[in-house]
């Protein structure tokens, strides 16, 4: 089965050897403040800042997932509340959580401005371009959550304060970890609030990654497949170049080779375009045939989400899939 779900999404096929040489090298049976666990921790956020390019100064920690860095931003960066301009259900919920943690009491203290670079739910993506602007209007920290874009497209860190996201999209990845990035200012702003009260307080996660260690037993096996998979990823701008080719394709053939069917983008406007998620909208019954068809044909495609569930389709354009599976889908839409 050849799969174009947006995540959990196709993991790269050398996941499985390294999957096998973790357990043979006896690397799941490390000790977490063992030194040789500790090497592959740091080896791993090294990895990190240089394949994406990720500024000196910001500090990198991984986590759980990313939902649990919606909390962490919640009970470690946010003093009074947090804001939420979101149009979609990844979104609605970062904002949910967040309000469970700091209720959003007096809206106009907002010191924390919370983004989804990319919503999985719809396709949509806010843009280099308009974080600018956010980063310009808002002068408190801004939090962005990249979980479906991290590692597929090219990301100004400058522009936010913290960034993060789940390795089960473009990380190419099972899911089970997440890489949590923040800069010199998010640190300091932990530091005035102080909040430490929590297994996953940034400022004890810090201190734990400070000697390449974590606060609790972590996800080894992840950790070392990310390493892996970092190793043979090339630089992100190579990544993003091919990321970007492929959605102008993918946005091209569904207006000009999806004709015969009644199948239609979801986004018209170019500017909130998605690089990495494509959504395709019809009528649900057509939508459903359509995912069957294509289930039989021995592809997945990924189920609408959210407002969209049963009138949607995505593909994901992760970079772990290939131009010969991207081919496959394409030759079976065209017939369709
Ligand atoms: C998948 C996804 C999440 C949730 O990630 P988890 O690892 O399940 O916590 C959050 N935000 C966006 C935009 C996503 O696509």
């Amino acid at each position: 089965m050849i799969s174009f779900y947006p995540g959990p999404s196709k993991v790269y096929p050398q996941v499985a050897d390294y999957a096998v040489e973790a357990v043979h090298q006896g690397i799941v049976s490390l000790n977490h403040r063992s030194a040789g666990f500790m090497d592959i921790v740091k080896e791993t956020v090294r990895l990190l800042h240089e394949k994406l390019d990720i500024p000196a100064d910001y500090h990198v920690a991984l986590v759980s997932s990313a939902t649990e860095c919606w909390e962490i931003v919640a009970q470690s960066l946010t003093a009074a509340c947090s804001l939420h301009p979101y149009n979609g259900a990844f979104g609605k919920k970062w904002a949910e959580y967040a309000y469970k943690i700091k209720p959003p009491t007096n809206l106009s203290e907002a010191d924390v401005l919370c983004i989804v670079q990319n919503e999985t739910a719809n396709g949509t993506q806010v843009n280099m371009e308009t974080l600018a602007q956010f980063r310009h209007d808002f002068s408190a920290l801004i939090a962005v959550d990249a979980v479906s874009s991290m590692a597929g497209i090219t990301l100004d860190w400058s522009l936010a304060d913290v960034w993060f996201a789940s390795v089960q999209k473009c990380f190419g990845l099972p899911a089970g970890l997440a890489v949590l990035i923040y800069s010199p200012a998010a640190l300091k702003r932990a530091e005035e609030i102080g909040e430490n009260s929590h297994y996953n307080s940034l400022l004890f996660i810090h201190e734990n990654f400070s000697k390449f260690q974590t606060p609790y037993t972590p996800n080894g096996l992840g950790i070392y497949l990310l390493m892996r998979v970092l190793q043979q990823m090339p630089p992100i701008a190579t990544v993003d170049a091919t990321t970007k080719k492929r959605a102008i394709d993918w946005y091209t053939f569904v207006e000009q080779e999806m004709n015969a069917s009644p199948c239609t983008l979801l986004n018209n406007d170019l500017a909130v375009r998605s690089d990495t998620v494509i959504a395709v909208q019809g009528l649900e019954k057509e939508i459903s045939i359509i995912k069957k068809a294509a289930q039989q044909s021995g592809i997945m495609l990924g189920n609408g989400y959210g407002d969209w569930k049963n009138t949607t389709f995505r593909i994901a354009n992760f970079p772990a899939i290939t131009e010969e599976e991207i081919g496959t889908l394409k030759q079976f839409l065209r017939s369709f």
